[in-house]
């Protein structure tokens, strides 16, 4: 073999090893939707950036950490607090809601004081694909959480004072109509390789629409992916490598392409950290 031959192999070696280990470890503090855009915020120790989701090469830990304070001037969390269900301790939660636990549980939202618990909230019919649901939100937000939830279609049913009357709506309108509050990952993955049925979709509103008073049905079809994909993306654990190119984006899943259609819940990155390989 020649000697420069030699030394390139040497080199390309080296270079790839290099690559292989030039890894960053940053802090997810947030995902949000923008309109129709994406938005995964990330805390490197010393900046905020946005992460480029075009290609992934991560490998996402299992233990979430409170994302800290995000408004104005970022603040990490002074505790470094572990956290679960919510993203945020208490203790950061607090310039903005008084019980973290109003999110999913609002309870004497009268009197809570809460900024966030005391606004005017929306109840509305979404479809997921085929399938329809109810839910309630703040009114501010009806849009943004729709696309937060990947609806295709919607319909507001009522507004009212604060959030707490919204959750007790909701469940009545769930009950008497028999809609659920909730469709399973696994029915919004499956309806990404399904051609919109907006017949079925209209039929099911109508058939509402005859029992109570509900608004006109608009569609939301600017999602950042092109449907129907080719299959159902299956769903990988959250923590763990994903690696792939980028498919698209709908509602809280990244869909990218690995051996398969493969779905990423982004919804469940804040608080977790990450190891990019670049
Ligand atoms: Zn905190
Ligand atoms: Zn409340």
């Amino acid at each position: 073999m020649h000697s420069s031959c030699v030394f390139k192999k040497a080199d390309e070696l080296l270079r790839s090893r290099s690559k292989l280990f030039h890894e960053k470890e940053v802090h997810v503090v947030s995902f949000k939707w923008i309109d129709y855009s994406p938005e995964l915020k990330v805390y490197d120790g010393d900046n905020i950036s946005e992460l480029d989701l075009g290609i992934l090469n991560i490998n996402v830990s299992k233990e979430k950490t409170c994302v800290g304070t995000l408004q104005d001037d970022y603040a990490p969390c002074p505790n470094g607090a572990t956290v679960s269900i919510f993203s945020q301790c208490q203790r950061c939660a607090s310039t903005w809601i008084s019980r973290l636990e109003c999110i999913f549980e609002p309870s004497g939202c009268e009197s809570c004081s809460s900024d966030f618990c005391e606004k005017e909230h929306s109840v509305y019919l979404a479809f997921l694909g085929k399938y329809p649901k109810i839910g309630m939100t703040r009114k501010a937000r009806l849009k943004q959480r729709l696309i937060e939830q990947g609806a295709d279609a919607y319909a507001l049913l009522a507004t009212v004072d604060h959030r707490l009357k919204a959750r007790e709506e909701e469940r009545t309108l769930s009950n008497m109509l028999n809609i659920p509050q909730r469709v399973g990952h696994k029915k919004k993955l499956a309806q990404m390789a399904r051609k919109l049925d907006r017949t079925g979709m209209q039929t099911t509103y109508r058939g509402i629409k005859n029992r109570t008073a509900v608004g006109e049905l608009r569609y939301l079809r600017d999602y950042p992916i092109r449907e129907p994909l080719r299959n159902a993306p299956r769903l990988r654990p959250t923590a763990g490598i994903h690696r792939g190119k980028m498919v698209g984006l709908k509602g809280r899943f990244l869909i990218y392409e690995s051996s398969g259609l493969q779905a990423i819940d982004l919804s469940d990155l804040p608080g977790r950290k990450l190891r990019i390989r670049s």
